[in-house]
């Protein structure tokens, strides 16, 4: 199977992606992962992209989809692939389409795990701090046996100002700008699977695999 997977932060994708790839023992690229090891085996490509970044400057998508090319040409793609994190934009999924149709390669579908937006902030704007230890709760999650007092330490509990709910709404504006134009192209090209996220995550993979499946 060569499949692609996409989801807002919170989502869980990461956990999702992880599974399946165990799953359907394919072959995990998340592009994060991808970079760091271009750059630390001096590829080419890897090469080409410290340069920009280096400088400061965004990686240019042919230098990505370059990237992703090498990385889908080792034989451990052979088996089939999980793109995780790859294309962010419309242009970048264009570019990924030549490069696939080149090599003779066709996805078999581009997994989005949907959760709606209010469950998302409950999620994303639930972790507490401890002051004093720096212990990570949850409100849903992994609750402290006493509200805003750490189990470990007895420390004051605080949430983050990255967490909040003005930037974690900004950051889902900013992922839904960006990945709108994606859902829209995969979708008219027939590939797009969309997940319920909001559900147990073993019944989030057993939908993904039914949906594979089809
Ligand atoms: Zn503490």
């Amino acid at each position: 199977m060569k499949l692609m997977i996409m989801g807002p932060p919170g989502a869980g994708k990461g956990t999702q992606a992880e599974r399946l790839v165990k799953e359907l023992d394919i072959t995990h690229i998340s592009t994060g992962d991808m970079f760091r090891a271009a750059i630390k085996e001096g590829t080419e490509m890897g090469k080409k992209a410290k340069e920009y970044m280096d400088q400061g400057q965004l990686v240019p998508d042919e230098v990505v989809v370059g990237m992703v090319k090498d990385r889908l040409s080792q034989p451990d793609c052979e088996k089939g692939f999980l793109l995780d994190g790859f294309p962010r934009t419309a242009a970048q999924a264009d570019a990924l389409s030549n490069t696939l149709e080149n090599m003779g390669i066709k996805l078999d579908g581009v997994i989005n795990i949907e959760v709606p937006r209010e469950r998302l902030m409950a999620r994303l704007t639930g972790r507490r701090v401890c002051k004093a230890c720096g212990a990570s709760y949850h409100v849903i999650f992994n609750s402290p046996r006493q509200e805003g007092v750490c189990d470990s330490c007895g420390g004051e509990l605080y949430q983050r100002s990255d967490d909040n709910e003005e930037t974690v709404s900004n950051r889902l504006d900013v992922y839904e700008a960006q990945t709108q134009p994606l859902i829209d192209y995969y979708s008219e090209r027939g590939v797009l699977l969309s997940i319920n996220g909001d559900q147990d995550i073993d019944l989030v993979l057993k939908d993904v695999l039914a949906a594979l499946k089809k």
